[in-house]
C-alpha cells in the first residue's frame, strides 16, 4: 500500500481542516510513589491519589475496580476488619488487580473514645482480620492505615509510626457519606479538587452514589490534566513483624 494515498503521517490533504483533532488527553496513570513513612506521601501540583475507605462491600467494590480498570489507575482501599473478613473473595479481588490494601481498624469505631490499649488492639485486629483474608492467595495487606473518622491521638499516631505503619491524611474529601446525587458528589469533588490543585482524595466504596459518579470523575481529572498516582509500600517484610499491642514499651510505661 501506498502510505502517500491512505492520509498516514505526513500526508497534508485539505480535508483536514473540516477534521478537527479530538483534544488531546494525557493518560490518567501517573507515577508510582514509594512509600514507606508519613513524610513519603508527598505530592506534586495536579498529582492525586484515589482512596476507598470502610470496605468492602458486595455490589460496589467491584465496579468500582471496574471504573479505575477503565481509566487504567490504582487506588488505595482502607478496608474494615470485619468486612474484609465477610467478603474475602472481594477483598483478594482488590488485591490481584493491584491496588493497595490498608486497614482501618476492625469496626470502625472512633479511637479517640477508647483506651490506648483498647485503641492499638482495635487496629491491630483489623489488620489481622485483612491479612486472614488475604491469606489464602499469599499476600498481605500494605502497612497502610487510616483513622477512622479520621480521629486520631497524638498517642496512636507516634505507636503507628513506631510499628513502621504509613498514616493517610485526606487533603480532599468527597463528602460522599453525605446525603446527595451522583452529580453533587462530582461537582463538589471537583470543585474542591480544582481548589487544592491535588491531594489524597477521599472516597467510600460502599455507596451507590460514589460507584455512579466516579467514571466521569475519573473522566473529568483526565480532561483537566490531573495525573492518579499509584501508592506502594517500600518494604514488603513489613507483615512479618504484626503490629505490637501487648508488649509496647508505651503500655509498660503505664499509659
Ligand atoms: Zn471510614
Amino acid at each position: 500500500m501506498d502510505a502517500g494515498t491512505t492520509g498516514a503521517i505526513g500526508a497534508v490533504g485539505p480535508f483536514e481542516a473540516d477534521q478537527p483533532m479530538p483534544p488531546v488527553i494525557a493518560p490518567l496513570a501517573g507515577r508510582t510513589l514509594a512509600v514507606g513513612k508519613s513524610t513519603d506521601l508527598m505530592l506534586r501540583p495536579g498529582e492525586v491519589v484515589l482512596s476507598f475507605d470502610d470496605g468492602p462491600r458486595v455490589g460496589k467494590t467491584r465496579a468500582i475496580l471496574d471504573a479505575l480498570d477503565a481509566y487504567g489507575v490504582k487506588g488505595v482501599f482502607f478496608m474494615v476488619g470485619q468486612s474484609a473478613l465477610a467478603n474475602p473473595k472481594i477483598v483478594q479481588e482488590v488485591a490481584l488487580r493491584g491496588h493497595a490494601i490498608g486497614t482501618h481498624t476492625h469496626d470502625h469505631g472512633d479511637l479517640s473514645e477508647l483506651t490506648r490499649p483498647e485503641a492499638l488492639a482495635a487496629i491491630a485486629k483489623g489488620e489481622q482480620e485483612v491479612a486472614a483474608a488475604l491469606a489464602p492467595i499469599g499476600l498481605h495487606p500494605d502497612p497502610f492505615f487510616r483513622f477512622p473518622y479520621l480521629s486520631s491521638t497524638s498517642f496512636l499516631r507516634a505507636s503507628l509510626a513506631l510499628e513502621d505503619r504509613v498514616i493517610f491524611g485526606v487533603q480532599i474529601d468527597s463528602s460522599d457519606y453525605w446525603d446527595s446525587t451522583p452529580a453533587e458528589v462530582l461537582n463538589r469533588t471537583l470543585a474542591r479538587l480544582d481548589a487544592a490543585g491535588g491531594g489524597i482524595i477521599l472516597f467510600h466504596d460502599t455507596h451507590e452514589r460514589t460507584v455512579a459518579m466516579l467514571p466521569d470523575f475519573l473522566k473529568a481529572l483526565a480532561e483537566r490534566g490531573y495525573e492518579v498516582v499509584s501508592v506502594v509500600p517500600t518494604s514488603d517484610a513489613l507483615f512479618d513483624r504484626p503490629l505490637q499491642v501487648a508488649d509496647s514499651g508505651f503500655l509498660r510505661g503505664g499509659y
